[in-house]
């Protein structure tokens, strides 16, 4: 039978969410290529983790725990599966495209010798049985569609692009400890940890984007005080991150986050298909923008035609009147 393998990526003592919606995506392409699902779990103190792994569609939870496993080591994790795959052999191998596993799986896919797809955003079996790859391409102007002949056939696949399974409890399946082989020094050493990004743009419910339609990096100060009414937060287009106006972590888009909140608020964002790569599968989106024909438009589910300048201190107003009401 076929294996098909998930790396499970420990972040904080948790599996990280991502490892969940490939076993959802695993079990899919599984049940079209007569295809078992494994994950892969390593770190320490983390037999526990193994049997979330079985609840989200892992058939068999293959699991490396050792002192020398509890933080991240590149060289140290590589080895390992590169390791298990010579032994097990899996057709299929799926790495979130987390930093860490952007990180980790082209030096597995090196050393394996095999190819490796990265940042896909849609995985799916053809009509004879091979595995399409789906990501962008071109800056995200195409999305390209790929086959691997070697084995196993490795990719990377962005958090938040594919639908997190239903975690089913009554759910059975094995959990394997491993040996875990001895490794010397890798001559890498934790110096400590970088504090968490401020935003987690990824995770969020609601954001409140803005665009090169703002007129000054003080504009932003709006946006903060709607996302923070709603309970939501703050994401940028590219350009505002290029000024200098906000962080990275704030932006969505092909070279940014990419994002699947429940509402999604473009305000003064023209929907360039480097930005839409990042948000289009929000539940609902709402853009605000002066111009008609702007693009963003044919993905929104409700268009304002409008000046954000007068849009948003209203829509602003009417949130802040309401929270009123409601704690008189
Ligand atoms: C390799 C590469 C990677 C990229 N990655 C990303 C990425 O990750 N994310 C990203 O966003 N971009 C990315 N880009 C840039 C992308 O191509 C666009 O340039 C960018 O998305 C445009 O941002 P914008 O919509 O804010 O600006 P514009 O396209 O300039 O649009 C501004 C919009 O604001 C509207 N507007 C103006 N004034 C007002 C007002 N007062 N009220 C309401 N509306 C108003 C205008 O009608 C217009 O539609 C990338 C480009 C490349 C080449």
């Amino acid at each position: 039978m076929k294996g098909i393998l998930i790396y499970a990526e420990v972040e904080s003592g948790r599996v990280h969410p991502v490892a969940f919606e490939l076993l959802g995506k695993a079990r899919e392409i599984g049940e079209k290529i007569s295809g078992q699902v494994w994950s892969i779990i390593l770190g320490h103190e983390i037999k526990d983790l193994a049997s979330e792994l079985i609840q989200y569609g892992a058939d068999k939870v293959f699991v490396y725990d050792h002192p020398t496993l509890r933080e991240f080591d590149v060289i140290r994790y590589k080895e390992i599966l590169v390791d298990f795959v010579k032994k097990f052999n899996p057709e299929i191998f799926l790495i979130g495209a987390t930093p860490l596993g952007r990180s980790l799986a082209p030096r597995v896919a090196a050393a394996l010798r095999t190819g490796l797809t990265a940042d896909c955003i849609d995985l799916r079996i053809d009509e004879n049985g091979d595995l399409i790859q789906i990501r962008p391409a071109f800056t995200g102007n195409i999305l390209a569609h790929i086959k691997t002949k070697s084995r196993p056939i490795m990719a990377t696949v962005r958090y938040r692009v594919m639908e997190m399974p239903e975690k089913d409890l009554s759910r059975s399946g094995e959990i394997i400890e491993m040996d875990v082989p001895e490794i010397g020094e890798t001559g890498l050493k934790m110096l400590g940890e970088v504090e968490e990004r401020r935003v987690n743009l990824a995770e969020a419910d609601i954001i409140v984007a803005g665009g090169r339609g703002l007129k000054s990096k003080d504009d932003l100060k709006m946006l903060e005080e709607l996302a923070s009414l709603l309970g939501g937060v703050v994401g940028v287009s590219r350009p505002l991150v290029d000024e200098g106006w906000i962080s990275k972590d704030h932006q969505v888009g092909f070279s940014g986050n990419t994002v699947k909140p429940k509402l999604y608020i473009a305000c003064g964002i023209s929907g360039s298909p480097q930005h839409l790569a990042g948000m289009r599968d929000s539940e609902i989106i709402v853009a605000i923008n002066v111009d008609p024909s702007a693009p963003i438009f044919r993905y929104a589910d409700y268009g304002v035609v409008g000046d954000l300048y007068e849009v948003l201190p209203k829509l602003i107003k009417i949130l802040k009147n309401a929270k009123r009401s409601d704690n008189p």
